[in-house]
């Protein structure tokens, strides 16, 4: 499997601080922002600092600190975000999954009650 990042994608960008965004929590190795264009009351995205294509990239390849430090901001986001009564976590990969932007990031999705995960 090839994971070849383009660092002008918008979340390498966001990251450089060359555009903005709304920070919800910051830790060594993950941001996490509002999504420009939420799906539902609460949606954030939790993305790595470092340079991961997608889920299974970060995976394979994050160290065991960059993999700590992203489910630490994860775990802060639902902490900040009041998704008490639950939230979805939805990570797109590549053509199948529907990704637009290709760098790691975990969609955090709640703030209602949601539908069933996938259409019929
Ligand atoms: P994907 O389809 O890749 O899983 O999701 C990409 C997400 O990034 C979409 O929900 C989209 O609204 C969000 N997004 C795209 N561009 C920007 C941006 O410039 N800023 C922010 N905050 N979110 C963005």
């Amino acid at each position: 499997m090839q994971f070849a990042y383009d660092d002008q994608n918008i979340f390498a960008k966001i990251l450089r601080g060359d555009i903005p965004n709304s920070t919800v929590f910051e830790n060594d190795h993950a941001l996490a922002f509002k999504d420009i264009a939420p799906q539902a009351p609460v949606h954030v995205l939790v993305i790595p600092k470092g340079a991961y294509v997608s889920l299974d990239d970060f995976a394979a390849n994050a160290s065991a600190a960059e993999q700590a430090g992203f489910f630490a901001a994860v775990a802060a986001v639902c902490e900040i975000s009041g998704v008490e009564e639950g939230f979805r976590a939805v990570a797109n990969a590549r053509t199948h999954g529907v990704q637009e932007v290709p760098h790691f990031h975990m969609h955090i999705v709640g703030g209602k009650q949601l539908g069933r995960m996938l259409p019929a």
